[in-house]
């Protein structure tokens, strides 16, 4: 299943796609037309925390649509809808892994910076945007904001002390972000949370697919286009620590509960990385793909 959050008629509600991308289902509107006794949450993020039985709920609902004679007037193009980032607000920040894929490493500094133990920072809940919406160039307080492409873990399962075998179990599903960074800024202060953490950096989505539908994540290619010409291409095959791994590190002695989401750190090729560096300017147009999770696609104002 592959679940996104839109805006109609001012209101945010839940959908879902089809592999393709082409239509959106609106759960609401079939929920309120022809009942099934399912009840919807009314986020999405409301509907990770319910667990399996949302899963259940949804795919039935979804069922009892394709069912009805007049079922197209369920769905939507879905290049007409207005979406929004699956989780347009966290609860918590989002958990970034920094340094996790070598030549990325390598284009930042050397051999030497390759971490032993994983690398967590994180970003504000008030950075996410969602696909289509525009990245603010902060021109008064950076000029080196850069991009960084990367898979995202949502967690489905609260835990604490995962290990390395559950942690698949603490799943929901997954996503993409694309880490926007002021470079200067997280040179200048010394630490990564405000270069990481301006208004719209981090734009999200644009779906969060179910676990079931990934077979493999960590064989999923990950590309970031700028104005069309790619900039990073690589497999999260090739990631240092591993989604068990980061899971069960990152919930050693910390719970992490529904709907937590964990970029899990960026290829090579960010713009920092080119020589001379080739940073975001005013009307750029950054896509992040990775497969079957679709294109996140913002320009930057
Ligand atoms: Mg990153």
């Amino acid at each position: 299943m592959h679940f996104v959050t839109m805006k109609i008629q001012g209101e945010e509600r839940i959908g879902l796609t089809d592999e393709a991308q082409n239509y959106v289902l609106d759960l609401h509107k079939a929920q309120k037309e022809l009942g099934n006794g399912t009840v919807l949450p009314s986020t999405l993020l409301e509907g990770i925390e319910q667990g399996e039985s949302f899963i259940e709920s949804m795919a039935k609902l979804r069922d009892h649509v394709f069912m009805q004679r007049d079922s197209e007037s369920y769905f939507y193009p879905m290049g007409e809808i207005h979406l929004l980032a699956p989780i347009p607000r966290p609860r918590k920040n989002i958990f970034c892994v920094g340094k996790n894929y070598r030549d990325h490493v390598l284009e930042m500094g050397s051999e030497g910076d390759i971490p032993e133990h994983i690398m967590i920072f994180t970003k504000s809940p008030t950075s996410v945007i969602g696909p289509g919406a525009s990245i603010e160039s902060h021109e008064n307080l950076t000029d080196q904001l850069d991009y960084e492409g990367e898979l995202a873990i949502v967690i489905g399962k609260s835990g604490k002390g995962i290990s390395i075998e559950d942690a698949m179990d603490h799943v929901f599903g997954y996503t993409i972000v694309n880490d926007i960074t002021a470079r200067d800024m997280q040179k200048r202060h010394k630490q990564f949370f405000l270069g990481k953490s301006l208004d719209g950096s981090c734009p999200m989505g644009p779906t969060i697919v179910h676990k079931s539908f990934m077979e493999d994540p960590q064989s999923l290619i990950v590309e970031t286009k700028v104005n069309g010409e790619v900039r990073q291409r690589e497999s999260t095959g090739l990631m240092i620590f591993s989604i068990p791994e980061i899971i069960a590190t990152i919930s050693k002695g910390m719970t992490l509960e529904p709907g937590d989401i964990i970029a899990t750190g960026t290829p090579a090729g960010v713009g920092k990385g080119f020589e001379p560096p080739r940073f975001l300017k005013k009307g750029d147009v950054v896509e992040v793909s990775v497969e079957k999770i679709g294109t996140l696609k913002n320009v930057v104002v």
